[in-house]
């Protein structure tokens, strides 16, 4: 489950980004309405926690221009104070639902469960590679029979590739996803964490999911054909 986070306040943002990073959502932060409106035309997300007061281009705005491209990603919007007519036109322009600041992070935390519940019954959610399935409402792995655990970020690195199968995911992509935009590219913690999940994955599998990609990253795919890696 991925989650945009549309917030100029930085505070406010790092402790929404913190707090739902460790009940396993990847969480993906803009600061202005611009910036929010490019990431969310790029990527796709479950949900988007959207700020009203924002630089450049306001939340309202960005509901209604998120809408006007048909993109169904439920919306929360965060309203400084709690006056009807912010809420209305929040509500207006397609917001599913909104918080009043300063709320208590276990709303924000319910709110959210409540609307990804409903987008449930509407989409299968479950991500499949060859006979590796994760399923993001419960945040279960299995390996064919086999349920794998994972760790709080192994969990999130693999939801994060397996919502790109056959696509190489750079350093970069998973620096900034995974360990957020102070991400100090010269590490090799990215290459650590991929070793971890290659042996809870493939190790005693006769088919590699994992795959590195020399000098650029890594993707995750199911060949019937071996690969020469
Ligand atoms: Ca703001």
């Amino acid at each position: 489950m991925t989650i945009l986070v549309v917030e100029d306040e930085i505070k406010i943002t790092r402790f929404i980004k913190k707090g739902l990073e460790m009940e396993h959502y990847t969480v993906d932060t803009a600061y202005d309405g611009e910036e929010a409106l490019d990431k969310i035309e790029i990527n796709d997300y479950d949900l988007i926690i959207l700020d009203i007061m924002l630089p450049k281009i306001n939340g309202i705005e960005v509901c209604a221009k998120v809408r006007e491209k048909k993109i169904e990603a439920p919306i929360i919007m965060l309203t400084a104070k709690d006056t009807v007519d912010d809420r209305i036109k929040g509500l207006d322009a397609g917001a599913d639902d909104y918080l009043v600041k300063p709320f208590a992070f276990g709303e924000l935390l319910a709110r959210i469960r409540a609307l990804l519940r409903r987008e449930k019954t509407t989409k299968a959610t479950k991500l499949k590679v060859g006979d590796l399935v994760l399923d993001p409402a419960t945040h279960e792995v299995f390996r064919g029979d086999k349920e794998i655990e994972l760790s709080s970020k192994e969990y999130r690195l693999l939801d994060y590739m397996m919502r790109r199968p056959g696509n190489v995911c750079t350093r970069t992509m998973i620096g900034e996803h995974i360990w957020g935009y102070n991400f100090n590219d010269d590490s090799n913690v990215i290459d650590v964490y991929i070793s971890y999940l290659r042996k809870k994955i493939d190790t005693g599998f006769n088919k590699k999911l994992i795959h590195t990609i020399r000098d650029v990253g890594y993707k995750i795919q199911y060949k019937s054909r071996p690969i020469n890696r």
